[in-house]
């Protein structure tokens, strides 16, 4: 068997043209406007912040670049996202991860706003999700995960998914993301035993431990759907998690690495942002809005 590849880059061009028309077609003089905090000095983070500019220039979404330096306090990091929560003409809210040390991540994404959390990271959502609320914003790469694994066509429903990592940005979320498909989902992580025996089991795999090409072909049934999300560099050249050679000798569909899921993570990052900001627009014309811009 080879394995038929899920293009990411292809699907993504796609849900981004999509929304290029739909940012054409709104009212004038109302453009959905993303924030991104940088702190620090990061070149990762740096690369990535630019890339998701580009993207959002590319389908006429503001992007606004918030550049901090790495020494600064939580307190001071607060205040800069409590402003742009009260800004009306930000819709969505990003801090680029990690945050250098002396900051706690998760006081300064429980600080952003739910509704223009467009990362999906505050608890709030978190948790949102794990009721399996339909308004809940969820995060960009377990939604694109979810997209990739729709154009497989397979049915979701009763499969067994075996997700390697349990981050909360990634394993954690699709997991329950996968969970609220109906899959049954086994969660794997650095203290798994028998990885390899439980990852055979699987009818779904998704991979995102940051292990170069961990999952062999003899890790894998016959069949099985393999997203691969890991961004790793070995000898100056990009590769998964999963050795993708071997494995799609087995698997029937397969993302490759560039080209699978990283691309579709920006695509739902400002998809995020869009629907935020037709959300946050109907609430401001609703008459009974009582925050403080509509009162003013
Ligand atoms: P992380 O380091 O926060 O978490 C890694 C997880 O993998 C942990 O839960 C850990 O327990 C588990 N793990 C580590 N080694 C393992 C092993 N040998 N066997 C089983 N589990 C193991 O990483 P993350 O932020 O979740 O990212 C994971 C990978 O995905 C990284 O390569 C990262 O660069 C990539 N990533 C890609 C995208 C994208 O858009 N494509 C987005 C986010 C992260």
């Amino acid at each position: 068997m080879t394995a038929t590849i899920l293009d990411g880059k292809k699907l993504a061009s796609e849900i981004r043209k999509e929304l290029s028309s739909k940012i054409s077609s709104l009212s004038e003089g109302f453009t959905p406007i993303l924030a991104v905090i940088l702190v620090g000095e990061n070149e990762a983070s740096k690369i990535y912040v630019r890339n998701k500019k580009k993207a959002a220039d590319e389908i006429g979404m503001g992007c606004e670049i918030i550049e901090l330096a790495s020494s600064i306090g939580e307190n001071a990091l607060l205040e800069t996202i409590y402003e742009l929560n009260d800004n009306p003409h930000i819709n969505g809210i990003i801090v680029q991860l990690p945050l250098p040390p002396h900051i706690n991540p998760l006081h300064i994404l429980s600080a952003i706003s739910p509704l223009k959390d467009v990362d999906g990271f505050n608890p709030y959502n978190a948790g949102l999700l794990a009721c399996k609320e339909d308004n809940a914003i969820i995060s960009a790469t377990p939604k694109g995960i979810l997209r990739l694994l729709k154009q497989s066509g397979v049915e979701l429903s009763g499969k067994h998914a075996v997700v390697i990592g349990r981050s909360n940005i990634v394993g954690r979320p699709t997991s329950t993301l996968l969970l609220n498909q109906d899959c049954t989902v086994s969660i794997t992580h650095s203290h798994t035993q028998n990885l390899p025996e439980i990852v055979k089991q699987a009818d779904i795999i998704v991979a995102a431990c940051g292990c170069p090409n961990l999952v062999k072909k003899d890790w894998v049934k016959e069949g099985a759907i393999v997203i691969d999300v890991g961004i790793n560099k070995v000898d100056n050249k990009l590769c998964g998690d999963v050795d993708f050679t071997e494995v799609s000798s087995v698997a029937s569909f397969i993302t490759p690495v560039p080209g699978g899921v990283g691309p579709m993570t920006v695509a739902m990052l400002l998809e995020n942002t869009f629907e935020a900001a037709i959300k946050q627009q109907s609430h401001h014309q609703h008459q009974h809005c009582k925050c403080k811009h509509c009162q003013s």
